[in-house]
């Protein structure tokens, strides 16, 4: 019996709801359900695939080649179940769908509406690909109140009738501010925002208050009230110092308990949380600290590199050490020596990114590492961009570069029209669709044994890592480039394409072509995270 749990969120945007669904997702896991949780997007573009970093923070993929939102990337890292394309949908790909079978004739001459045939094709997807999970949770993007947001809202009313009695329930986060001149707390924005969803027919079951501080028993008794909902279920949700505390700050205020009584299930056995308890414990009390140079192109905005970040922090899990970074703008490179910048850290990568600019201050970085024996991890740009200097640099090539910034001397990054995924040939034109069209999700790649990639995994040779990207190191510099000591130590399992690098005459310089920080976990770092955080913690003791 599968049951439903809708998160919506009022009075401002950021109050951190993918948060609180992964967190509630682990709760629950954690008392031995099966869970999935699954994202709304209202905005228009068809998938965030084509969205600007700036825009709309990091592009999350999952295994089955979707590009997604980030909130998906939360739910993997707290409950560990792969996401799927089936876990995120958007108004775009909505009316895609709608509109395709419109022009089909699907519709037999009937009028297309958002009531009822947008709102069905939303009930459609939310109860799409669920059988056999005991709570799928599904948050609902946006703020109550935007006009985008306005279908799904009312798909989700309609669903509390379509299940049965006690499968479905409300929850609603909201912000509950400190006016410092008043010295108050303040009640009136969720007061207003709950008011706002049961305009539209919802009544929330449970709300979710978001404080810097304490909110009394009055207050969330007065909550309760005019909110229209039993004071024991307005939950205060606490600032915590690492996201991976707030499963344990919603156990401790009964999150999950209410849950389970607002379904009428028995209390049971509590969660087991061992695991993050472990997580907190050597967050808390690190033995030592390492400083990793992130250079990137949009280190303004944190969210960019959101899994990148994580999966640095799940590497310091692993080595029990704290990992502090530092985000370097790329471009400063090209005005300033990178010595000034990179000296003293204890490592450097460079992650994934796109187009010329900042380009030239990434090889440098590449080139600093690479020259002073400094660990160097490249993600997908960045295994490209150690290539591009490996082969300037050490074998000579000048006029190395990638197709992606136009035409040049030695293309050793190209763009790839042709690759196969399993026994299917994928295909792509330089003219075509930008949106969807990289080569995404998982592939299988090969690892050469004994190579220092395979030992990370484990004496592993066969991996399965998620990719995005259009351009591919160049498979004919293979010879030249492996004479000048760097090797090419995974290539897909055709041979064509190179899927990781290392230098063995160095402490530790890899490049992968793919993604790994979108598959680490706080309580399952992934290797190349925990391997280069030691080697980066050998590297501080070297100084
Ligand atoms: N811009 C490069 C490509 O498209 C790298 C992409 C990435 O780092 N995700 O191949």
């Amino acid at each position: 019996m599968t049951r439903f749990i809708f998160i919506t969120g009022g009075v401002v945007s950021s109050l951190g709801k993918g948060l609180a669904s992964a967190a509630l997702g682990a709760l629950l896991q954690a008392r031995g359900y099966s869970v999935r949780l699954r994202k709304l997007d209202p905005y228009l573009n068809v998938d965030p695939g084509t969205m600007s970093p700036y825009q709309h923070g990091e592009v999350y993929v999952t295994d089955d080649g979707a590009e997604t939102d980030l909130d998906l990337g939360h739910y993997e890292r707290f409950t560990g179940v792969p996401s799927r394309q089936s876990d995120n949908v958007t108004t775009g790909r909505i009316y895609q769908t709608i509109l395709q079978k419109e022009r089909r004739g699907d519709y037999l001459g009937g009028t297309v509406q958002v009531i009822p045939h947008v709102t069905d094709a939303i009930k459609d997807f939310v109860l799409a690909d669920t059988e056999g999970t005991d709570f799928v949770l599904v948050e609902i993007g946006g703020t109550v109140g935007d006009i985008e947001s306005l279908p799904f809202l009312e798909a989700i009313r309609q669903l509390g009738n379509d299940l049965p009695l006690g499968r479905s329930l409300y929850i609603h986060l909201t912000l509950v501010p400190y006016i410092p001149s008043a010295g108050e707390l303040k009640t009136k924005p969720t007061q207003h925002s709950v008011k706002e969803l049961r305009s539209i027919g919802i009544q929330p079951d449970l709300l979710l208050v978001r404080c810097d501080r304490q909110v009394p028993e009055a207050e969330r008794r007065k909550i309760g009230l005019f909110c229209n909902v039993r004071p024991e279920f307005v939950i205060q949700a606490l600032d915590v110092g690492s996201i991976y505390d707030v499963p344990l700050s919603y156990h401790a205020e009964a999150f999950d308990d209410r849950v389970l009584e607002a379904f009428g299930i028995p209390e049971g056995a509590p969660p087991v949380l061992k695991r993050w308890e472990d997580i907190h414990e050597r967050v808390t009390s690190p033995e030592g600290e390492v400083n990793i140079a992130i250079v990137g192109k949009y280190t303004g905005l944190k969210d960019a590199y959101k899994s990148l970040a994580e999966a640095l922090v799940h590497g310091g899990i692993a080595n029990n050490v704290r990992v502090n970074l530092e985000w370097l703008e790329s471009e400063i490179f090209e005005d300033e020596d990178a010595v000034v910048h990179l000296e003293g850290v204890d490592g450097i990568l460079v992650p994934g990114g796109f187009g010329k600019r900042g380009v030239e201050g990434k090889i440098a970085a590449a080139n600093f590492a690479r020259t002073r024996k400094v660990p160097y991890f490249g993600i997908c740009f960045g295994m490209q961009i150690a290539v591009i200097e490996a082969a300037r640099n050490l074998a000579g090539l000048h006029g190395a570069s990638s197709t992606e910034f136009g035409p040049c001397d030695d293309p050793v990054v190209g763009l790839m029209t042709e690759w196969l995924r399993g026994n299917q040939v994928e295909r792509r034109t330089a003219s075509g669709d930008l949106g969807g069209t990289m080569r995404l999700g998982a592939y299988e790649a090969h690892l050469k044994p004994g190579t220092r990639i395979s030992e990370i995994y484990g004496g592993a040779t066969t991996i399965h890592e998620r990719h995005r990207h259009r351009f591919e190191v160049n498979i004919n510099y293979v010879e030249q480039l492996e004479a000048r000591g760097l090797l090419f130590s995974g290539l897909s399992p055709d041979g064509v394409l190179p899927e990781t690098v290392e230098i063995p005459d160095h402490p530790w310089f890899v490049g992968v072509q793919y993604h790994p920080e979108l598959k680490s976990k706080p309580f399952d770092p992934h290797p190349l995270f925990a391997a280069f955080v030691r080697a980066a913690l050998a590297q501080s003791r070297l100084v």
